[in-house]
């Protein structure tokens, strides 16, 4: 459409004026998509001023590049979008888009800030003018409304060029207005969506809130909103602060762009009370700084914690003290000496560890039977007591005659000497049982810190041997010293055996299948070690591990289970079949830190995917020494080795660490699954165990399911997978593999076959 005379001129000046107006009030534009807006204008455009081609682009933020968000070809009636121009290719048209509000280029081919588009694009399309108007947005180019003329040059008038400088900036408009809305709705969904209460405040009253948030505090809208923190909150908190007091601590921070995350206790409208984690942000609403609250509902969370901390308890009673005597235990004694050790380290003062050891016990207990025996070992009990009271000393019952006391606070050797007088002085006084004067005695061996060793198994260890030789040789006491260990136990003798048995292929890993409960799929299994000593027959791994673990022997010994295990994993590989395994590591292993880097070793030498090698840790080996066992954890995490812990709810580890561990899996300890179905005790553990680590995203492992009932109620309380001798002993890799095949015979049909 060439212009050519004067009158058309004004006809076009008007018409194109009337157009843009047209074009700023449709509803085309402003009521319907992106897409449809775009394609409404563009077509529009070329309509209107007779173009062949018109199309409008978006630039990237740094001016690096430009898409093509739509472009109408008048030839073909039709639209496209995508292509890309990349301002190094085209510098002087970028640099030109930054600069101008209209590129006039009517010789497009020869205009400067055009032509290099001439071999890619104008003379294959055979176009000779454009037109293009930049859009802006906050003053910075955002892309270009472009208008070609093909076949002939065209000189545009000054009003075609106002009108392209116009659209474009109603374009720059409709771009924005689409981003609003996008950014509306898409924060429209998360605030109605959201499953957490979300609040903004302005001050301290709250002027909007989300269905969420009507629902967590059974409130209606107008009682929300104008309400307060403080009146969403009992008087004072859990650690006795006053709500308002603390809120208002926490606002403040929050609005000086501090942002606050916490725990808080709620009160919903109706009184009740609920535990949640708050989290406030501060926004500017219409240009006043306001608080965006985030309130999330953590009862659950807190009710599984709570059952199982009190159940802990309770059971930490049980378990940390013996029933006849009522006096603390061995796994007590190896707790409270490491608090013991720590205060000795720190004043430099010796602690003792006294062992001992009735002497005739056996024979008593034998002759004049249990009752006899047990009512011995409560006076000796009594007796021992009383010692304790006398100054800085723990007594503990470590199982059958054996006792222990805990010297603390030792500056020399005398007064250790005195307090192993006065305990032989209180046994061999002469007990009164039903009329008859026995004459007990004991044996006594001592232990010092730091001389013997520095943590609570080594030290004990010591004492141990001391008081065999005491009571070999037919005294009443010994100190302990290294010369000592030459003659002691057949312990000794295991140990020295095991280096022999690792060079000598006397060790053997037995696996132990584990299935999934869900599919009854197994697709895993624990490695257990098997030791066959050519004396003393097979040697159950509870009587040579934990003597392992004082040495360093326990070093080989690991890495000769990671070795075995990845090679079978490798011949299940090469079979075909994908079965994870899971080993046991010790806490001495888990302070080692090169441990995580030859496991890799071994994963690379047996090609054995990581994800494939499982590692179980106990609560108490990460006890030890937790910041070196954590870095120790947190490569094996990112080696991306699966995790889980061991034997839970033995331990005495907080839920706050257990958050901080990159684990994956917690394996709930035998002792309570064995009972669950007729102890309400271990039935709540187990219960509250599983909706913990659910909470934390762990899946559960329940060990020892010696029955279909258990196993069927652990499939009920939703329990990802269970191991025991119901499902499978631990086995040879031969057995295991025929029980592997039975199973996967008995349900050919699904090879994720089920119980
Ligand atoms: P764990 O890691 O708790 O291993 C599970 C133990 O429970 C195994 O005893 C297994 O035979 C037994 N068990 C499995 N299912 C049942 C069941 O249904 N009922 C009952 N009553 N027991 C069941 P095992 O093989 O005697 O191992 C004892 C412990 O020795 C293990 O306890 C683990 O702490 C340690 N251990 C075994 N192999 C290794 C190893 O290679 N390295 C290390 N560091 N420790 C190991
Ligand atoms: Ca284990
Ligand atoms: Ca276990």
């Amino acid at each position: 459409m060439p212009i050519t005379s004067s009158t058309d001129v004004h006809s076009l000046s008007r018409q194109l004026s009337e157009a843009y107006v047209a074009l700023s009030k449709s509803d085309a534009v402003w009521h319907s998509s992106l897409v449809q807006a775009l394609r409404y204008i563009t077509q529009t455009c070329a309509n209107v001023l007779g173009v062949e081609r018109a199309s409008i682009w978006q630039t990237s933020p740094d001016l690096v590049a430009m898409e093509c968000l739509c472009l109408y070809r008048e030839d073909s009636n039709s639209f496209e979008q995508g292509a890309v121009l990349e301002a190094r290719s085209f510098p002087r048209y970028f640099s030109a888009l930054a600069l101008e509000r209209v590129i006039n280029a009517s010789d497009a081919l020869n205009d400067p800030r055009t032509r290099e588009f001439a071999e890619p694009y104008l003379n294959p399309l055979n176009i000779k003018s454009m037109l293009d108007g930049t859009l802006r947005s906050e003053g910075v180019t955002s892309g270009v409304l472009c208008l070609e003329q093909v076949g002939q040059r065209r000189l545009w008038t000054e009003d075609e060029q106002n009108f392209v400088g116009s659209v474009a900036d109603l374009v720059s408009q409709v771009l924005l207005f689409n981003s609003f809305r996008d950014r509306e709705t898409r924060f429209r969904a998360l605030f109605e969506g959201s499953g957490d209460a979300v609040f903004v405040l302005k001050g301290a009253t709250i002027i909007e809130c989300n269905p969420a948030a009507l629902r967590m505090f059974r409130a209606n809208r107008e009682q929300l909103i104008g309400a307060k923190p403080s009146d969403l909150s009992p008087e004072t908190q859990p650690d006795g602060a006053t709500s308002v007091q603390r809120a208002q601590e926490h606002m403040v921070q929050a609005l000086e762009g501090d942002d606050q995350f916490f725990e808080w206790t709620h009160r919903r409208l109706d009184n009740t009370r609920f535990a949640a984690e708050v989290t406030l942000t501060s926004v500017v609403l219409d240009g006043v700084n306001c608080i965006m609250g985030c309130v999330r509902d953590v009862s659950d969370r807190k009710q599984a914690e709570d059952a199982l901390i009190q159940s802990q308890r309770q059971l930490a009673y049980s378990t940390s003290h013996d029933s006849l005597t009522e006096l603390p235990n061995r796994d007590s004694l190896h707790q409270n000496a490491a608090r013991l050790l720590a205060q000795a380290k720190k004043s430099g003062q010796k602690l003792a560890v006294i062992l001992l050891d009735l002497n005739r016990f056996k024979d008593v207990n034998d002759t004049l039977g249990h009752r006899i025996g047990d009512f011995i070992l409560q006076q000796v009990a009594n007796r021992l007591t009383r010692l304790e009271q006398a100054g800085d000393a723990e007594v503990y019952r470590l199982g059958g005659d054996e006792f222990a006391l805990l010297q603390s606070n030792v500056k020399a050797l005398p007064r250790v000497v005195a307090q192993v007088e006065a305990i032989i002085s209180a046994l061999s006084k002469p007990l009164d049982v039903e009329g008859m004067s026995l004459e007990m005695g004991a044996s006594v061996g001592v232990a010092l810190y730091p001389e013997n060793g520095n943590n609570s198994h080594a030290l004990l260890r010591c004492a141990d041997v001391a008081m065999y030789q005491a009571k070999t040789r037919g005294e009443r006491y010994q100190f302990y010293h290294p010369s000592m260990d030459a003659h002691s136990s057949r312990r000794l003798t295991i140990l020295a055996d095991l280096g022999a048995a690792i060079r000598e292929n006397q060790l053997q890993l037995h696996f132990q299948p584990r299935i999934d409960l869900a599919t009854g799929a197994c697709n895993g299994c624990e490695a257990l070690l098997r030791w066959m000593h050519p004396q003393q027959g097979m040697v159950p791994p509870g009587d040579f591990i934990p003597l392992a673990e004082m040495t360093e022997i326990i070093h080989p010994l690991s890495l000769w289970v990671i070795r075995a295990a990845l090679c079978q994993v490798r011949s299940w590989m090469d079979q075909g079949l994908e079965i994870a395994v899971a080993i046991n590591l010790s806490a001495r292993n888990l302070i080692d830190t090169r441990c995580p880097e030859q496991i890799q070793a071994l994963l690379a030498e047996y090609q054995v995917p990581n994800h494939l090698l499982e590692i179980e840790i106990t609560e108490s080996a990460l006890i030890t020494d937790p910041e070196r066992a954590l870095q120790v954890v947190q490569s094996f995490h990112d080696l991306g080795l699966h995790l889980a812990i061991d034997d839970f709810g033995t331990g005495y580890s907080s839920m706050s660490y257990l958050k901080r561990l990159p684990i994956h899996t917690l394996k709930v300890d035998r002792s309570f699954v064995k009972d669950m179905l007729t102890d309400e005790a271990d039935a709540v553990i187990v219960r509250s165990t599983i909706g913990l680590a659910h909470s934390f995203g762990l899946n559960v492992v329940a060990e020892g399911v010696e029955d279909e009932d258990t196993l069927q109620a652990l499939r009920h309380l939703q329990c990802e997978q269970a191991q025991g001798y119901h499902i499978s002993r631990p086995v040879s890799a031969d057995e295991f593999n025929r029980w592997y095949q039975d199973r996967l015979q008995k349900n050919p049909a699904n090879p994720n076959f089920t119980l």
